[in-house]
């Protein structure tokens, strides 16, 4: 007979004052741009100005001369970067890649990826706020534009709170009308890096009938953009990039982020005029007056004296904006700075380590070896199979002949004409309608029929290697099977075998 069944014990209600509330103000506990309720807070960062500021602005001019330049540029009249995943052709600083690369693409990828973890191990998110295209864009591009309408973070809460009069209505208007000018152009430019910008004017010049998968493609790239910079904004750092996500498993005690000096800054409190700097330091507190101008200005809405976070993309706008509390106060700068956990905690200024170099010869080793594999690859790439189903024949002339399929991609610009040469045996090799000229950036298909002399095969096949020419210049070799019937030497070597 079974036990009877033991009773489960009842769980004790737990006393009001046993649930720990939210601590709204510790940052841990909710998203700098979610409030309770867990409704959006705009964020409204007030303008930056400083020295990186202006290295950022410049920096960005560059890329973003880069970006919309850069489908025109033409490298021996290819693209400087194609991804035309529907055709699966690729193009990277003017080399064309076919599915056939298979070693460099994964060379790439490796490069890729051993690349942003050492990037951000070493540098953390300095890409997020230097060089990423949504960064660059929001705060260089559309945020200025914002600036320039609505004025200053102040300026903007406030007409945001007025009611609709005209002047509002033209601003509001104004300014999404020329931030859906702007997704347009880089819905298109998006669109140019993966249809070519031949496609692309074609297009647009042609029938949209005609091209109702591409034009679709142009109004969700330019949705999407307007989305994203008019709305969604810094969310898409904070929620949905994957390599935001990442870099919490990527840094280190060593690694360098923008950090607030803690030792330097703690304990804060206000600036009061009538305490003289020796008694304030007397006094217990640091150089930070807590003025909160290094949160005013953060695109992301927080605060880095709550130490690096996940939010934070590197766009050093805090540490501008502490540099001219600083100089105001007559306080040395840095005390927001590009800095280790390390380097705070020991007082050491920003230096080379080992580990960083060590991290950079290994990133420059892979790059070095993916332009090696990209700069020596032929130009031509060809395969040789027995066509699918086909079997040996005997010829009239007393010859056995195979039908293979040839496959030739031409990974360059220009024409080039093909000749197949047996190298290992004599035969016949037969192109079917004479011969092979490839297009440029094409793949030709084939037929070639090789015939060859019944008392060469032995054991019913023959491997054989086939010389790839142009114009007489020897480019490659290919290597197929030749087969034909199993013969009484086969009979002879397996009674000698057993
Ligand atoms: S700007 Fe500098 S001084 Fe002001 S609160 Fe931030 S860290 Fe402190
Ligand atoms: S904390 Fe500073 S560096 Fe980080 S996102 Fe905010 S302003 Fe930029």
């Amino acid at each position: 007979m079974l036990p009877p069944p033991e009773k489960k014990p009842v769980p004790t209600p737990l006393p009001e004052e046993a649930v720990k509330p939210v601590d709204w103000k510790d940052y841990r506990d909710h998203l700098a741009t979610a409030d309770q309720e867990g409704h959006r807070v705009w964020i409204y960062p007030r303008k930056p100005h400083g020295r990186f500021t202006r290295a950022r602005t410049w920096v960005s001019w560059l890329l973003l001369a880069v970006m919309f330049i850069g489908p025109f540029v033409r490298i021996n009249g290819n693209p400087l970067l194609l991804l035309n995943f529907l055709e699966r052709k690729f193009v990277i600083l003017g080399q064309i890649f076919w599915p056939q690369d298979m070693i460099i693409s994964a060379v790439t990828m490796l490069v890729f990826l051993v690349g942003i973890v050492i990037f951000t191990t070493a540098f953390g998110r300095l890409w997020c706020g230097w060089t990423c295209p949504q960064t660059v864009l929001m705060e260089m591009v559309f945020r200025k534009i914002e600036y320039f309408i609505e004025g200053d973070a102040h300026e903007q809460r406030a007409l945001n709170k007025a009611p609709w009069t005209a002047t509002k209505i033209i601003k509001k208007l104004g300014k999404h009308a020329i931030f859906f000018a702007l997704s347009f152009l880089i819905g298109n430019t998006l669109l140019a890096y993966f249809i070519g910008t031949e496609q692309l004017f074609h297009i647009i010049a042609d029938d949209p009938m005609n091209h109702l998968s591409g034009l679709t493609f142009m109004i969700l790239f330019t949705l999407l953009f307007y989305g994203i910079f008019a709305r969604f904004r810094e969310q898409a750092c904070t929620f949905i990039c994957p390599y935001g996500r990442l870099q919490s498993t990527l840094l280190d005690e060593n690694t360098i982020v923008v950090a607030y000096d803690y030792k330097r800054g703690e304990k804060r409190g206000t600036l009061r005029r009538n305490v003289p700097p020796m008694q304030r330091r007397h006094d217990g507190f640091g150089d930070c007056i807590d003025c909160y101008q290094c949160v005013t200005v953060c695109p992301t809405g927080i605060d880095i004296r709550d130490g690096t976070q996940m939010e934070c993309v590197n766009c050093t706008a805090c540490i501008d904006a502490c540099d001219d509390v600083m100089d105001k106060i007559k306080r040395p700068r840095g005390l927001i700075r590009f800095a280790s956990l390390n380097g705070i905690e020991r007082g050491e200024r920003l230096r080379v380590t080992p580990r960083l170099v060590g991290y950079a010869i290994v990133l420059l080793a892979l790059i070095a070896l993916w332009m090696v594999l990209v700069f020596t690859r032929s130009d031509v790439e060809a395969t040789m199979l027995r066509a699918p189903g086909s079997m040996f024949q005997m010829m009239p002339d007393g010859h056995l002949s195979n039908l293979y399929t040839v496959k030739v991609v031409n990974k360059t610009s220009r024409e080039i004409p093909i000749e197949f040469k047996l190298e290992n045996v004599k035969g016949e090799l037969q192109v079917m309608g004479g011969h092979i000229v490839v297009p440029p950036q094409q793949l030709a298909e084939n037929s070639v029929l090789i015939g060859l002399d019944p008392k060469l095969i032995r054991h019913g096949k023959l491997p054989l290697v086939i010389g790839v020419y142009s114009n007489g210049k020897h480019i490659e070799a290919i290597y197929t099977t030749f087969i034909g019937p199993r013969d009484d030497r086969d009979h002879d070597d397996k009674h000698e075998h057993d």
